[in-house]
């Protein structure tokens, strides 16, 4: 057990680093960064209002691809 302390230690820079509650992203509908994390896994456009469901830090990591595939109302699939 002598690996627990170091894997809380990463676990919380991971998530120090992804999860800025107040952070705005880029909207991949209108293009502008109105993107606010409503709860734990929906966003929502300020701008446009287009709802995004995804993970507590899906956009924070990557917009592009994930929120468009979100939009489309498909699955991510394989
Ligand atoms: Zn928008």
């Amino acid at each position: 057990m002598h690996n627990s302390k170091y894997g809380k230690r990463i676990r919380e820079l991971v998530e120090a680093s992804l999860l800025k509650k107040n952070e705005r992203y880029e909207c991949p509908k209108c293009g502008k960064r109105s993107v606010k994390r409503v709860s734990n896994a929906l966003w929502e456009c300020r701008s446009c209002g287009a709802r995004i469901a995804g993970g507590a830090y899906l956009l924070a990591t990557d917009i592009g691809q994930t929120a468009r595939r979100v939009l489309a109302g498909g699955e991510a699939g394989e």
